[in-house]
């Protein structure tokens, strides 16, 4: 049998098993493109579970396009506080008020007009036309990525052109025939969603269950004995570490925080403690930022290390505390006392979080 042949049986086994073994999870119960949308966006750098609370409470707090397109951008970060790349956050906001220009608040229902949305990519635009409009349309992420190439033993790197191009057009030819089935009321939904979910629970990246596997008749990498060499490993990126001194400066229980600028910089617009990254990592260099940093030879305290990674980048705070004003050109650069409890509502930079959580004392003096 030639493999393309077996694309509609797959298709059709993949429909099945999903009816079945799919999760309740709270964005399947819905069929509106905002709300899935929202879900997509999110689940991009994060784990499902993680997802759940996080999108509940975005669509409490904001529950149709207009809500968000009208929201204050600080209340659009602060809900997405803790789940990173807040360029998301803030293209979900910029995609609202298109939506709200262009389309007088109703989500577009073409691919195009989707893609063009900021912060769309091919991925997003799929899963938003597939799920929400049951449309043909193809998805391909790293799950999809994996059930594909050991179904069909693809070897090489699925991230360049050659054997992504395949990919694309296997996961198109997949869509397409559900679409020509009657094996469920919204075939191309329960397609895509079949294949997402077949990479998280079964065809995991290590160990998977093929003995539960609803396409095992059909893969190839399985009757090789090779499933797990498959999507073939690229190079991981090097870490790079970074080294910083971050200063809690506090008096009478308020500490000083200042906001990122609006645009255009990693975490803008969100709020952070000073700090200083060093160029050269190491005591001798800390030792002369924490003198820099304050106005007269105040006393501070080293208080202890908070490392956060971002991409390919490990960054290391040492967090320094002095019950003083910050120098002058810390205050230049704006910013202003605020107390535990504002500190808590405000939106802060992942990092700086972790910091407030360990080291704020809530005592006056
Ligand atoms: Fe993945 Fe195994 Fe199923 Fe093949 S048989 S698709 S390797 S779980």
């Amino acid at each position: 049998m030639r493999k393309t042949d077996a694309v509609p049986a797959i298709a059709r086994a993949m429909i099945q098993w999903f009816a079945r073994e799919a999760r309740d999870l709270p964005w399947r119960r819905t069929s509106d493109p905002y709300a899935i949308w929202v879900s997509e966006v999110m689940l991009q750098q994060t784990q499902v579970a993680a997802v759940i609370p996080y999108w509940e409470r975005w669509l409490a707090a904001l529950p149709t396009v207009r809500a968000l397109a009208e929201a204050p951008l600080e209340q659009v970060l602060k809900l997405w506080e803790g789940l990173g790349y807040y360029s998301r956050a803030r293209n979900l906001q910029r995609a609202a008020q298109l939506i709200q220009e262009r389309y007088g608040g109703v989500f577009p229902q073409t691919r195009a007009e989707v893609l063009d949305l900021p912060g769309v990519g091919p991925y997003t635009a799929g899963a938003v036309c597939s799920l929400a409009f049951n449309q043909p349309e193809p998805i391909l992420d790293g799950n999809i990525i994996r059930v594909l190439t050991r179904l069909f033993a693809w070897e090489g790197n699925p991230k360049a052109a050659p054997l992504q191009e395949r990919l694309w057009a296997m996961a198109r030819q997949l869509v397409a025939t559900a679409a020509a089935t009657r094996a469920h009321p919204r075939p191309c939904n329960a397609l895509n969603q079949s294949l997402m979910e077949l990479g998280a629970l079964v065809c995991t990246p290590r160990n998977p269950r093929c003995a539960a596997c609803p396409v095992q008749s059909f893969c190839l990498a399985k009757k090789q004995g090779r499933a797990e060499e498959l999507p073939t490993p690229t190079a991981k990126a090097k870490i790079t570490a970074r080294e910083h001194v971050v200063f809690l400066f506090h008096q009478r229980g308020k500490y000083w925080v200042r906001q990122r600028p609006g645009e255009k910089v990693v975490n803008a617009g969100l709020w952070e403690f000073p700090s200083v990254e060093l160029e050269v990592a190491g005591p001798a260099a800390r030792h002369l930022a924490i003198q820099s940093a304050l106005p007269t030879a105040a006393p501070v305290a080293e208080l202890g290390k908070v490392t956060h990674h971002i991409t390919r980048y490990r960054h290391v705070f040492a967090v320094c505390r002095a019950d003083t004003a910050p120098s002058a050109a810390i205050q230049s650069a704006g910013g202003g006392w605020h107390s535990i409890a504002q500190i808590e509502a405000l939106a802060l930079a992942g990092a700086h979080r972790k910091i407030a959580r360990r080291f704020l004392v809530d005592k006056p003096g």
